[in-house]
């Protein structure tokens, strides 16, 4: 697992909690990525990570930014990539917001409806946009269904319509969901690309780009029982080549291709460190006696996925010490501030309050989620290891 050298130093040396990005190892992770999808083009999920020194590594790498609204877009801009890298990929926007984005620069935008199609070509005549396809999310630990997208048809009508108030139709764009874990939900996803794209080729509408979403893995987690999830990364990869491929073949003319990756680059490279409030034993639901481990940080500060995942922990100094089951909760007064309490993760019994904790693979959404003083704990502070690279040239 990429628990890297200088994660873990800076893990061990932090004396207070917080969250750490190892800013070489997601750099590593983005590079890694282009190597395996020649000729895709990165836009990163700023949702996933909005931590001003891992979006300048990864401006500085190359990339762009899949921004949701213009707060996101100015944090985007603030790390000096030129503006045609970002692109509002949020189809629910105000016209404000539109004309907001338009004002900083912005030229693509994410659509899936007719009035959002009128409202852009209202407050940002002349630009870009391309069409979010849905697709089912099934076998997606985050399904991100249900809320956006239209079918391929529709997707027709929108970037025909869009054509004709004069905007340019430039792509088609998709979510497979977070933390996909299936290799048949990306074939289903060019499924219904090469539907649309079809139609698109009847309807005389040539598009420059295919957008292929988020839901990238990351490698380290555990499922909600304490196993390890082990993503078919591998085979995800060469399913999107090829799907890429395909495309290229229905689509009349060169056809880019864009991936909007968030957890995949950041989980894995960002680790917490939290500290042992208490090891405790009380009486169960059953009326037997159970240990509680209560950590300083939970679902809402640092942990919010924890509705579908464990976190891997380790307890530095206490390596060889005698283990027992206990389930590990947060500190708030919130019963769902929990593991799964049917899955008892093995901690040292020697564990005293105040004993540092630390939680691997939470770099994802972690600075997103976090609330500001939910029931009174702070959010986790963030810092960063490793040098920022120069702007690379687009
Ligand atoms: C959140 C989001 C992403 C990133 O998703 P991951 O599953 O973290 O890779 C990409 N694109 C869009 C439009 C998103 O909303």
């Amino acid at each position: 697992m990429p628990d890297s050298v200088p994660l873990r130093s800076a893990l061990a040396s932090a004396t207070s909690d917080g969250i750490i990005y190892d800013l070489t190892g997601i750099v590593q992770r983005h590079d890694d990525l282009l190597r395996e999808l020649p000729g895709a083009r990165v836009r990163f999920a700023v949702k996933a990570c909005p931590v001003d020194d891992v979006l300048s590594a990864l401006g500085g790498a190359g990339a762009g930014f899949d921004a949701a609204g213009p707060y996101e877009i100015a944090q985007a801009l603030r790390t000096g990539v030129p503006v045609e890298r970002v692109h509002y990929g949020n189809t629910v926007k105000s016209d404000r917001d539109i004309a907001e984005a338009y004002r900083m620069g912005v030229r693509l935008f994410a659509t899936d409806s007719i009035a959002d199609v009128r409202a852009i070509a209202a407050h940002a005549p002349g630009s870009r946009v391309f069409s979010r396809l849905a697709v089912s999310g099934s076998g997606a630990l985050w399904r991100l269904t249900g809320k956006f997208g239209c079918s391929p048809d529709e997707a027709v009508e929108v970037l025909d319509t869009a054509r004709s108030l004069g905007l340019v139709p430039a792509g088609l764009s998709l979510h497979v969901g977070s933390q996909q874990m299936t290799v048949a939900a990306w074939r289903n996803a060019f499924d219904v690309v090469a539907a649309a794209l079809a139609g698109l080729v009847a309807r005389g509408i040539d598009l420059d780009h295919v957008n292929l979403g988020g839901g990238l893995p990351a490698l380290g987690y555990l499922d909600r029982s304490g196993r390890p999830l082990r993503p078919p990364l591998d085979l995800i990869l060469t399913a999107i080549r090829d799907g890429m491929a395909r495309l290229r073949t229905v689509a009349r003319g060169p056809l880019g291709f864009v991936i909007e990756p968030g957890r995949h680059l950041v989980a894995d490279h960002g680790a917490i460190r939290s500290h042992v409030v208490r090891l405790t034993g009380r009486q169960g639901r059953d009326g037997r006696r159970e240990r509680w481990l209560y950590l300083s940080c939970g679902r809402f500060n640092g942990l919010y996925e924890l509705d579908q995942i464990q976190y891997r922990l380790e307890f530095p100094g206490h390596a060889d010490g005698h283990r027992v089951p206990a389930v590990v909760a947060g500190p708030t007064c919130d019963s769902d501030d929990a593991f799964d309490p049917g899955s008892p993760v093995l901690v040292p019994s020697g564990l005293r309050s105040g004993d540092p904790v630390w939680i691997l693979s939470a770099g994802a959404y972690a600075v997103s989620y976090t609330t500001v003083g939910f029931n009174g704990f702070a959010p986790l502070p963030y810092h960063t290891v490793g040098a920022l690279p120069r702007m690379a040239p687009c």
